[in-house]
């Protein structure tokens, strides 16, 4: 029986991936922990673990114990970091599969303490401080009376100490603060040769900040190619390429409504394209009426009317050579996906993790 080419897929260059982790190993200077949360931004959890694996990185991190199974069942022995806190329930999964936990309360440590020493482990665990994120961790004050009860569980090896950045885009004097204090922080646990790993710096911290004291940083989103300063973004490659293709072409009249609403009312005999992806797919129905484009046979083409769960229409009238077949971009090289996350009212973060399982993974570019 032939099986027909997907409707919408995603074309994910793991090349540009290398060259971007590449640019992060540069610019931190230090050992990486690859951020590949939620199914790697969207570009399939195995398949980058396994690439990324292969290219040498010291952890991946995780943002639960799913997450963590996957890898280590998709036979990648790399280390694994849990980014958030962990409930009692999951803890001794990750003591048995010895995943590396950061703590934020003495609770949390006892806890795993007592489930390592049960299991006669020593688990290699961190130190989560809150120096502003407001989400986890030890806050910086509460930090001078509980480091010694930390450093008497048998059962944990306390191998690092890290901090996360709330507005490394966005607020420059924060920031240096924020560095300024993780510092403090690290002199009043006894100094940075009291840890094997430091590491405070995300995406826009590594690419627009000294890496200061620290020597392990968490990059996402810049290796999926996008950089959260633009004035950085040329030096990264595109990754992810959303695709799909033009399914009927068609001339309406004047006055015509098209799509749901008829917020678009033609003004002229219009070739529309009707494409085969739409908010099902993950590509954001906000976008409708902000001038979303689409790129196709080498030039873009505005977006009429709302984006609806399958398909949406675009106005191909000037593009006599447009017919159904035809693939379309819907962003990757040509149409970044930080236009269509801000077309949408959205961070390229949010489009990346909401492209849904309907799109077809396709990767490309391994050796
Ligand atoms: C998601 C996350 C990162 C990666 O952030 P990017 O901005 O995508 O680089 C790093 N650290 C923590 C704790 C995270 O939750």
């Amino acid at each position: 029986m032939p099986v027909s080419p997907p409707r919408a897929w995603a074309e994910i260059d793991l090349s540009a991936m290398r060259h971007n982790l590449e640019v992060a190993r540069e610019a931190g200077g230090s050992a990486i922990m690859a951020v590949v949360k939620a199914g790697a931004y969207g570009h399939g959890l195995e398949e980058v673990a396994r690439f990324l694996a292969g290219c040498g990185i010291e952890f991946f991190g995780v943002a639960n114990v799913g997450e963590a199974r996957r890898i280590a069942e998709a036979g990648v022995d790399t280390r694994i970091y849990l980014l958030g806190p962990t409930w009692e329930g999951e803890r001794e999964e990750i003591v048995a599969r010895g995943w590396t936990p950061c703590l934020s309360n003495v609770e949390e440590a006892a806890h795993f303490d007592a489930l390592a020493t049960a299991a006669g482990k020593r688990l290699r665990v961190h130190l989560a401080v809150d120096t502003g994120m407001g989400r986890g961790g030890f806050v910086a004050a509460e930090l001078p009376g509980v480091t010694d009860k930390l450093a008497s569980f048998p059962g944990l090896e306390i191998e690092g100490v890290g901090s996360h950045l709330p507005s490394a885009d966005e607020d420059e004097e924060f920031t240096r603060g924020q560095i300024a204090s993780f510092r403090e922080v690290i002199d009043l646990l006894g100094g940075t040769e009291r840890f094997r790993y430091i590491h405070l710096l995300n995406s826009a911290g590594l690419l627009g900040y000294e890496r200061g004291s620290c020597n392990l940083v968490r990059p996402g989103l810049m290796l999926y190619g996008i950089s959260p300063l633009p004035a950085m973004q040329g030096r990264l490659k595109n990754v992810m390429t959303l695709k799909s293709r033009v399914t009927l072409v068609r001339t309406l009249p004047a006055g015509h409504g098209v799509s749901y609403g008829r917020q678009f009312i033609t003004t002229r005999p219009t070739r529309v394209a009707t494409i085969g992806i739409g908010y099902g797919d993950g590509y954001p129905r906000h976008v409708s009426g902000h001038g979303p484009e689409i790129f196709l046979r080498g030039r873009r083409f505005p977006i009429l009317g709302r984006v609806t769960m399958d398909q949406l229409m675009a106005d191909v009238t000037d593009a006599p050579d447009v017919g159904a077949g035809d693939e379309v971009e819907m962003f990757g090289a040509n149409i970044p996906v930080a236009e269509v996350a801000a077309k949408a009212g959205t961070i390229p973060w949010e489009i990346l993790t909401g492209i849904t399982p309907r799109v077809v993974r396709c990767h490309c570019g391994t050796p």
